[in-house]
């Protein structure tokens, strides 16, 4: 009964701690980096075994299991593949401020590249999205080494190979 008592008795706070942090992000990825902050250039890396191209770079190919170290340029233009349109609030994981809606998330070829990237589309009229169009990187003036930053956008620059009008 004494027990009861006490455990009823128990408080309890909520605590929200500060604990900002960093992480490698390896020799690879941040080569990456520095190339879209520094330069405005997108680099992948190319398989000396099957010649693909993957962007960003990492070290083994997935197919042939072999290092790779031949960096290359790739294009800042590239064709979608891709894209939803989002028009429910969330928060950016990145930032953890609520996320600016309508959201256009994209799945991109670069030219030259044969692996996929992800990024964000400036349109979000979904009509006016199509699979096959062709777009091009908008590099944000403030580059910090931050992909999602450092690329603020894609714009679509053209009509290029639609196969179709719905994607979301
Ligand atoms: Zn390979």
């Amino acid at each position: 009964m004494e027990q009861e008592k006490k455990a009823s008795a128990l408080l309890s706070l909520t605590y929200v701690p500060d604990m900002p942090y960093d992480y490698h992000a390896g020799f690879y990825y941040s080569k990456f980096l520095k190339e879209l902050r520094d330069n405005k250039r997108i680099i992948g890396v190319k398989c000396p075994g099957c010649r693909r191209v993957y962007v960003p770079p990492r070290i083994v190919c997935r197919d042939c299991f072999v290092t790779m170290e031949e960096f290359t340029e790739v294009g800042d233009e590239g064709t979608l593949l891709a894209f939803t349109v989002t028009n429910f609030p969330y928060t950016d994981t990145t930032t953890g401020e609520p996320k600016r809606i309508p959201y256009t998330a994209a799945y991109i070829r670069l030219d030259g590249a044969d692996s996929n990237i992800v990024h964000c589309l400036d349109e979000t009229d979904e009509k006016r999205i199509a699979a096959g169009m062709r777009v091009r990187a908008v590099f944000s003036e403030d580059r910090t080494g931050d992909y999602f930053h450092d690329i603020d956008h894609f714009a679509i620059i053209g009509s290029g190979d639609v196969k179709s009008a719905s994607g979301s």
